[in-house]
């Protein structure tokens, strides 16, 4: 295997480790960061998430809030409980797990999320203030990703990006991130034209797309940092990416393992996200 392994376990690590040490810091100001995460219904990887972020808070020393809601939850019980959290000081940061039942519009719920207390990064005042380069409250994948990309030494700066994939959560907040850090970015999708070609060209792949083995051997240019944000079951079973991965490895320079890769890091920057926004209420 030519690849490096990106260690996303040792990485999350050590972010979750500066996170306790900024937390320990705040209580000297006498402020607990608080994470209130909704949860509505029981879809059972959801579950999954939620029950990982409370374990998450308590080892970053973050107090958690979970609330559980049933599955017939009406669209005005939710924006409801996000009135409340909003308006308790005491809560730093808020977080609608996704996805929500078919009677809720994710829209309108997100954009009851107050911008200083959107740990997802996902309102439209924080992608507007990302997109324009003011600082927010990133998206916790991309920002996992960057750092991931950004302990391989490599600058992203002139390089050629490819981001496949364009969701609200991962593509497009990835792309603008990577354009923030000065690359080059292409965003491909499901219209995309010779994607295989554009994405061999890439000195960063990330892949976003959803699908076991999507990005082949041969889709790799030699050398380049792949970043594999996908979280699939194969055929087998097991938790798998995007990314073909021993094929892969051959081509690449550095590459993300699916597990232990940017899901590790996703939920490390989360509790980086309600650090600063505990932060950023005590600065206001
Ligand atoms: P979405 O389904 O919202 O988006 C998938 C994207 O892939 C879309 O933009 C879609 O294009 C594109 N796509 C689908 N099929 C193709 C194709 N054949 N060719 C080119 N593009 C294609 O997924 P998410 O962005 O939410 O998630 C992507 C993956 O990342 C999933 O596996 C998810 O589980 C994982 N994930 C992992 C996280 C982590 O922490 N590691 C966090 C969030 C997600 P189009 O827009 O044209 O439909």
């Amino acid at each position: 295997m030519a690849a490096q392994i990106i260690d996303g376990k040792a990485l999350a690590a050590d972010i979750k480790a500066q996170v306790r040490a900024g937390v320990q810091q705040l209580a000297a100001a006498g402020v607990r960061p608080c994470l209130a995460v909704l949860l509505v219904g029981d879809d059972p990887a959801s579950a999954v998430y939620v029950a990982g972020k409370e374990r998450d808070c308590a080892e970053c020393g973050i107090q958690s809030r979970m609330l559980r809601l049933p599955a017939d939850t009406t669209q005005q019980q939710l924006l409801g409980h996000l009135a409340r959290l909003a308006a308790d000081d005491e809560v730093h940061g808020i977080l609608v797990q996704l996805p929500l039942p078919a009677q809720i519009d994710p829209q309108q719920v997100i954009a009851a999320i107050p911008p200083h207390k959107d740990v997802d990064g996902f309102t439209p005042a924080n992608m507007g203030r990302l997109l324009t380069g003011q600082p927010c409250l990133v998206p916790c994948t991309p920002a996992g990703c960057l750092a991931m990309l950004k302990s391989t030494g490599l600058s992203p700066a002139g390089r050629r990006a490819v981001v496949v994939g364009r969701s609200n959560i991962v593509g497009k907040p990835m792309a603008a991130l990577l354009l923030a850090n000065d690359a080059t970015v292409t965003v491909c999708h499901s219209k995309t034209q010779g994607l295989a070609g554009l994405c061999a060209e890439a000195e960063i792949l990330v892949a976003a797309v959803g699908r076991p083995g999507f990005i082949t051997g041969d889709m790799v240019r030699p050398g380049a940092v792949v970043i594999d944000v996908g979280i699939n079951r194969g055929q087998n079973g097991k938790l798998c990416g995007d990314v073909d991965f021993a094929p892969a490895a051959q081509k690449a320079g550095f590459i993300t393992p699916v597990p232990g890769g940017v899901g590790l890091m996703t939920r490390a920057m989360l509790m980086q996200n309600t650090l600063r926004a505990a932060q950023m209420a005590l600065e206001a």
